[in-house]
């Protein structure tokens, strides 16, 4: 079969080229540039889905630049998109192009020169995906925004990449029925007729903290929110639709302890408030700052929404607050969340202990490589939908725990706090969490690393064993059978078995931990029983699979 005998040829290639702990996706960035802020005016009325939209846009330059660069999806064939009417600096029209849902801005020498400037984009029209415009369960009309990965663009001009962080306000003027949540906090909300007897109301929200455009969010509909308690003086509130107010403070109100667990365990909540929102996502959940969206029907009363909160609140502190800096290491942020979220369950829920949970999650990291044969970073993606695979969640998550065994709790967790405090509000790439947990813990993580983000697969393991009971010792044969590459890893074994000299035997068990570096290994353990059982990886500890 020549794809196999294809494929260790193509890892070896790729790890001499050094690997992709710091590869970048084929975003078109522009270094010069760096968005500082946003203000995003949106119009929205009730006879048609067509929204009116201002944006003002503060941006450095590094060095003097002819062309200023957005994404912003124009007209589709099927006439939904956006149509800029102009665009204005310092009461100045400049030019532009629109094109293949790029925006491209002339910027006259009175605003190219290196430093901070601001221009203001005019525009309007349906959007065809992004800010969904539709009937919610009880058929009434909303506006979600859902802009996950990169469909901000499908409303509002921006750089629509994660690793351009701004802050951002916005200002909804919307039919007086609808109540507006966003990120961060309100600053206004006052009437407005103009000239009609539709009474509408404009609605103000800042975030003062830079996030990236994935979770740049505003939510229109008929509301009812509390807030739910408060962490560390950090309100957290509920927004559900008016009809479900009960259930639905019921259903997100676990969310206050959540918080306080991961500020406790990571560091402080980077924004002013957290809203937990009922809405209309394509997601069962959402992780936008300060503004999580969950599906619909995720309000049903049963309070059994601990794992869905958990998730996307962790989020908050590596998604949000520390951000991938590139598409491809995703895992940093979905790994993390679904790791964090076993981790609050083991504490925090009865019944779900973390190796359990773990277990659970290797099935699905083998039965995704069986069909798919990536690495966690991978790099060949381009549609960055394919990125929400077991490779990011449960693999990112397992390489977590493994970080974990491989450093111990404590030094994990203070490499995890020290990753958060030097990233926060920033981006960050897979080497930097790596230079971090180096600097933590005196050791040189390199293999680590590759091995376990850039290696397609895990350890297929075949083994034997015997006991001798004149000389009281287990032989082990250990042998990689995956053809790929061969990991290195430490491995538990669980001996169980009879202690035969105190008469008629009494059970007896212990652990023995061994280093496996090569292809083939053979070990050889004192034992002082009578070995009938050996159990690999006893603690659920290692991501392999038995051959
Ligand atoms: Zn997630």
């Amino acid at each position: 079969m020549i794809k196999n005998i294809f494929l260790p040829f193509m890892v070896i290639v790729w790890v001499l080229i050094g690997g992709s702990l710091s590869a970048k996706d084929s975003y078109q960035r522009d270094p010069n540039v760096d968005i500082i802020h946003y203000c995003f005016r949106v119009q929205l009325n009730d006879s048609t889905d067509r929204i009116e939209g201002s944006a003002d846009i503060t941006f450095s330059l590094a060095k003097t630049t002819q062309e200023l660069r957005l994404d912003l999806a124009g007209l589709n064939d099927k006439g939904a998109g956006m149509v800029v009417e102009r665009v204005e600096a310092g009461g100045q029209t400049l030019l532009w192009h629109h094109e293949n849902k790029r925006l491209g801005i002339e910027i006259p020498d009175t605003l190219s020169a290196p430093g901070i400037h601001s221009i203001t984009v005019t525009y309007s029209g349906i959007p065809a995906d992004g800010l969904v415009i539709s009937k919610n369960k009880y058929g009434d009309r909303t506006f979600f925004a859902d802009n996950w990965p990169d469909r901000a663009r499908n409303w509002i001009p921006c750089v629509d990449h994660p690793s351009d962080k701004a802050t951002v306000e916005f200002i909804v003027t919307a039919p007086g029925r609808y109540t507006i949540v966003s990120n961060g906090i309100p600053a206004a909300v006052y009437p407005v007729n103009k000239g009609t007897n539709q009474r509408n109301l404009v609605s103000s929200w800042k975030e003062e903290v830079p996030v990236p455009t994935k979770v740049m969010v505003f939510g229109a509909a008929d509301f009812a929110w509390e807030t739910a308690g408060y962490s560390k003086g950090i309100p957290v509130q509920s927004w559900v639709y008016a009809q479900d107010r009960l259930p639905g403070f019921l259903d997100y109100r676990p969310a206050v302890e959540i918080v306080t667990f991961y500020q406790d365990l990571i560091g402080p909540y980077s924004y002013k408030k957290l809203a937990n929102v009922q809405s209309k996502t394509m997601f069962g959940g959402m992780e936008n700052s300060g503004c999580i969206f969950y599906y619909e029907k995720s309000v049903t009363g049963k309070n059994n929404l601990q794992g869905l909160l958990a998730h996307e609140i962790a989020h908050q502190w590596f998604g949000d607050a520390v951000t991938e800096g590139d598409w491809h290491h995703i895992w940093l942020s979905e790994g993390f969340a679904t790791y964090l979220e076993a981790c609050y369950a083991d504490s925090m829920l009865a019944g779900r202990n973390l190796s359990d949970n773990m277990a659970e999650m290797r099935k699905s990291v083998i039965r995704y490589h069986e069909k798919t044969h990536k690495p966690v970073i991978d790099t060949t993606i381009v549609n960055n939908m394919e990125l929400l695979s077991a490779n990011s969640y449960q693999k990112g998550a397992w390489v977590l725990h493994m970080l974990r065994q491989e450093l111990g709790d404590e030094l994990f967790w203070s490499g995890i706090r020290a990753f958060y405090a030097t990233y926060r509000d920033r981006n960050a790439m897979s080497s930097d969490l790596q230079s971090v947990m180096e600097q933590v813990s005196g050791r040189k993580l390199d293999n680590f690393f590759r091995q376990w983000l850039e290696i397609p697969g895990q350890p297929v393991i075949q083994w034997s064993w015997t006991y001798d009971e004149k000389k009281k010792w287990v032989e082990i044969d250990i042998e990689q059978m995956q053809d790929q590459y061969d990991f290195e890893f430490d491995l538990t074994l669980g001996f169980s078995g009879m202690q035969t000299e105190s008469g008629p035997g009494n059970p007896k068990s212990t652990l023995a931990k061994v280093h496996v570096g090569n292809k083939k290994e053979h070990f050889t353990l004192p034992v002082d029983f009578r070995v009938t059982e050996i159990k690999l990886d006893p603690g659920t500890g290692l991501l392999f699979q038995e051959f």
